[in-house]
This record gives structure tokens, sequence and C-alpha cells, in this order.
């Protein structure tokens, strides 16, 4: 069965990775798919954050990095995918995601929002974390890939 990971991945931590190497075990095929959203600001284009995600992720077969600029429904009955992909880190993250996967469903009722746990190794990591603590100079590489690792402070010199 196929699924698809949706997120902004800006940049992919291993937070993310996890995610995906977890769910390609679960699912034939998986979708890393970076939303695009004109009305968002992001620190990295949409070119170099499906570079970073292909980067890491080139070792995994069952993989297929793709971008998407629109309702994330549409990018479901386009492909065939029934199964979208979350990752829950505390219960902050409940309440949107319960209201996404919500919206989705009535949306596309055959597709459902299958959430994985975070491992706690990376309960607290997001991409606005890392990009804070490079900002001010801080060691990231425990929460990034090292290619991610590179870019992010080379964006920083900018
Ligand atoms: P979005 O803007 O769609 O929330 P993100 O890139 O921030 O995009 O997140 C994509 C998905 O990955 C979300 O479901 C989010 O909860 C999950 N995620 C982010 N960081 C982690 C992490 N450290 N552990 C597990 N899941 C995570």
């Amino acid at each position: 069965m196929k699924a698809i990971y949706p997120g902004s991945f800006d940049p992919i931590t291993f937070g993310h990775l996890d995610i995906i190497k977890r769910a390609s075990k679960i699912f034939s095929e998986v979708f890393v798919v970076v939303m695009e959203n004109k009305r968002k600001k992001y620190t990295f284009s949409l070119e170099e954050r499906i570079e970073m995600i292909k980067e890491c992720t080139k070792d995994i077969a069952n993989i297929k990095v793709d971008y998407f600029n629109g309702l994330l429904v549409d990018y479901l009955q386009k492909n065939k995918i029934d199964v979208i992909i979350r990752g829950l880190r505390a219960v902050t993250d409940f309440e949107y995601e319960l209201q996404m996967a919500m919206a989705n469903k009535e949306m596309c009722p055959h597709t459902d929002t299958v959430f994985l746990m975070t491992d706690k190794k990376y309960s607290f990591i997001s991409s606005s974390l890392v990009k804070e603590v490079a900002y001010f100079g801080g060691d990231i590489s425990r929460w990034v890939p090292k290619n991610v690792e590179k870019k992010l402070i080379q964006k920083l010199r900018e």
C-alpha cells in the first residue's frame, strides 16, 4: 500500500527521517512530498528542501521525493494514495493534526491519516528549533544530517 508523508521540511531533521524510515518498513511505497504554500515564508527554497531530502534518503529504496503546491487531497486523488502519514511529538501537535486529519477525511473519505509517535530521542526537535540554535552558533549535528547542517550554516552566512 502506498502512503504519503507531507510536510514543509524546512529543513528535514532526524525526527522527520526517523518517521520516513519507519514508514518505509510499513508501506510498500512512501511519497515524501514537500508542500509549497505560497502564503508561507520558508528559509529554504523548494529545490533546496527537495535536494536535502533526496540526499539523506537515497539509501531507502521505496521512497519517492516529490513536491506539490495545492490541496493535499488533490495530490492523493491524482496519485491514488489512501494513507497520509504524520508524526506526533507532543499533545501540542495533537489539536492541529486532528483538525487536518478530519478535514482531509471529509474532503476525501477513502483516505486515512496514520500517526507515528516520535522516537523519544527526537521528540523536541523541530525545523524551527534547529534553525534558531544554528542562528546563535549552537551545535545542531545531533539533530540534522550532515548535508543539512552544512547547507544551513551556509544559508545563515548568506
Ligand atoms: P508541517 O508544516 O506540515 O507541519 P513539518 O515539516 O513541520 O511540516 O512537519 C511534517 C510532519 O512531521 C508533521 O506531522 C510533524 O508533526 C512531523 N514531525 C516534525 N518533527 C518531528 C519529530 N521530531 N518527530 C516526529 N515527527 C515530527
